[in-house]
């Protein structure tokens, strides 16, 4: 058993996704044992990191600069706004090339059973920026989880008095599936094969 800083250090990086006892064991011994050096540029730059990621004050999406760089590419299509989860989602659709409009990061999924509200995510800020701008569909790139679900279903019932087509993901993304772990294919035909809800 580790004592002191050492298993303060274990501690942090158990904290870490995926990361086990074991693991977290053999990384504090790997960080304080290899290049002095290395490990403290490791230290730097998650402080950097950390430090100089922000929300974007337009889509919430996590940046360097505010606002992001999708925010301020009026080349997207300015007419379809993707709504998404988190950050990463953007990343990942993205990637895909098969979209080129706006994004919006709700940063979360309503859950009753986790006590999150349509109020505890920016869904009244999404509801504020289709209001005020030229926005014609509005695409729900949510997991199809439960908390997805009735994420969909909240949003399409007060999407229903704004003047736009609210489409979600085909199915190509298996229910209880993450967007996150499928493949740029499947995420790419979900796009593709987007429906109205
Ligand atoms: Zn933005």
């Amino acid at each position: 058993m580790f004592k002191g800083v050492l298993a303060e250090l274990q501690k942090n990086l158990r904290l870490l996704p995926g990361v086990g006892e074991k693991t977290a064991q053999r990384l504090a011994m790997h960080l304080i044992t290899q290049e002095k050096e290395l490990s403290l540029r490791l230290a730097e730059s998650i402080s950097a990191a950390v430090n100089a990621m922000k929300k974007c004050s337009v889509c919430h999406i996590l940046t360097e600069v505010d606002p992001c760089i999708y925010c301020s590419d009026y080349k997207r299509d300015q007419t379809k706004i993707c709504v998404v989860e988190n950050s990463q989602d953007v990343y990942l659709i993205d990637n895909t090339h098969e979209y080129n409009g706006r994004y919006f990061v709700l940063g979360g999924l309503i859950s009753p059973l986790d006590g999150i509200s349509p109020k505890d995510i920016f869904i009244h800020e999404l509801l504020e920026t289709i209001n005020s701008g030229e926005i014609e569909e509005v695409i729900l790139a949510l997991n199809p989880s439960a908390e997805g679900e009735s994420t969909i279903n909240y949003l399409a019932a007060a999407l229903k008095k704004y003047m736009v087509k609210v489409t979600r993901l085909s199915t190509g993304i298996p229910f209880g599936g993450d967007i996150g772990y499928s493949s740029p294919v499947t995420l790419s035909n979900a796009f593709k094969r987007r429906f109205s809800v």
